[in-house]
């Protein structure tokens, strides 16, 4: 068992100063038990922690090392564009550059607006979508979560709650109630809610591949339907590729499942790991907002030029290298290794997977929705995370995320991992 005496420390120290520890809920290990590793520093497919332990990492700061961690062309970028000085607050070329490359990636983006987080993205892109359609109510699905504003923090990829009821205290129930949530996969729920007040909804916001429950695919049919009733209903279909955008492909989610949606947000991958978010899509929509149209929407550090070059970075990479077809290859390579060892060791187990995305699920159940992630025995999850990790592997700390494969991993990584699982499941 791998010894952690330093991280415990510091883990310790940080309770003192900032709540839980951690700047972000997950960081905490809540859900598994146990205290979370300092990382030290991060290289390729490897973490450090701060005792000296070196761990695969398959969250790669929760999806963005997409390339691996401190990528060399990545990290040349942000020097030199550091040098050039790290923001303006005035206009500079590698936005204009990283829109037009967007807009070469992703072919339903007209228009495309720079912010600093997904939570950005995702808020504005509704905003203007009310703002458009002159409508303020909203559907969004159970388990998707969409980043942490008021009115997209309900029934945001947790357990079974009422209809309209806010996940998160502080959230006012008025702006909550402006919110429908509906169960993915369900023609019949998504039907009804539009026959009964279609004309009221402003925007549908999915995640095309929910990835925040664990990782779940649309059914056949059900996004084209979802497609047809807001073209119908004249609703603003948004998705939300904050997780899947870059990652699942060159247009990413939107691209391999053939749904071209009014709006698209993304995050992550599009900073190269440093803070941003953008949102684009039609740009009738898009020309609502200020200086054009009436929609506010603004930021100090948007379109920041560390965050423009190192974007631009891993989105030529990813490109010029076809990274997408190896990333394939090595899930093909990780799933393939991981049911044959659940199965020897006669474990339930429903393993997820599209491309670099991955997800165990500890049920014989299929998943479909939230409602099937809940059935898995998370008990299980906490023990077979505990143990990847006193093995050098890391996977996230939750059941309820989606594990993330970088061209930096190597199929030599995957055979480590495979025979790290091997090896707990016959521990127990
Ligand atoms: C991570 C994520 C967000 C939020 O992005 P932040 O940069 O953490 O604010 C929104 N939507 C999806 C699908 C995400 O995975």
């Amino acid at each position: 068992m791998s010894v952690r005496l330093r991280s415990e420390a510091l883990f310790a120290e940080s309770l003192k100063h900032t709540p839980g520890g951690v700047n972000s809920p997950v960081r905490a290990f809540r859900a598994v038990g146990g205290t979370p590793f300092f990382a030290a520093s991060a290289s390729g497919a490897r973490v450090n922690d701060v005792d000296g332990n070196t761990y695969i990492d398959y969250v790669g700061t929760w999806g963005p090392a997409i390339l691996g961690h401190a990528a060399p062309a990545i990290v040349r970028a942000i020097q030199s564009a550091a040098e050039r000085g790290t923001s303006f607050g005035i206009p500079h070329a590698q936005e204009v550059t990283m829109a037009q490359r967007v807009k070469a990636m992703v072919p339903s983006v007209d228009k495309i607006r720079f912010c600093n987080s997904g939570t950005e993205a995702t808020m504005s892109a509704i905003r203007l979508a009310r703002g458009f359609t002159g409508r303020d109510r909203i559907i969004k699905f159970d388990g998707c979560y969409h980043g942490h504003s008021d009115g997209l923090l309900v029934k945001a990829g947790s357990g079974a709650l009422t209809l309209g009821n806010p996940d998160s205290a502080g959230v006012p129930a008025a702006v909550a109630q402006q919110t429908v949530v509906l169960p993915f996969n369900d023609p019949e729920a998504l039907r009804a809610v539009f026959q009964d007040q279609g004309r009221d909804i402003a925007a549908v916001i999915l995640e095309l591949v929910p990835a925040n429950a664990g990782l779940y695919l649309p059914q056949p049919g059900y996004l084209a339907l979802l497609r047809q009733l807001t073209r119908d209903h004249g609703t603003v279909l948004i998705a939300d590729e904050v997780m899947t955008g870059f990652r699942l492909g060159p247009a990413g989610a939107q691209g391999i499942l053939e749904l071209i949606p009014d709006l698209s947000c993304f995050g992550k991958i599009i900073g190269g790991g440093l803070p941003v978010g953008a949102f684009g899509g039609r740009a009738d929509i898009m020309d609502y907002l200020a200086p054009l149209g009436p929609v506010y929407q603004a930021g100090t550090l948007s379109g920041n030029p560390l965050a423009m070059a190192a974007g631009l970075a891993a989105l030529e990479a990813l490109q010029s290298t076809d990274a997408w077809s190896r990333l394939e290859n090595l899930g093909a390579e990780l799933e393939q290794g991981m049911v044959a060892v659940a199965k020897a060791a006669q474990i339930p187990v429903q393993f997820q997977r599209i491309g670099s995305m991955f997800c165990g699920y500890f049920t014989n159940q299929p998943v479909w929705n939230l409602a099937d992630a809940m059935h898995s025995d998370r008990a299980r999850f906490a023990r077979f995370f505990h143990g990847m990790l006193d093995r050098g592997v890391y996977l996230a700390p939750s059941q309820f995320e989606a594990g993330f494969i970088s061209t930096a991993h190597t199929s030599a990584d995957i055979e480590a991992t495979v025979r790290a699982a091997e090896s707990v499941f016959a521990s127990w």
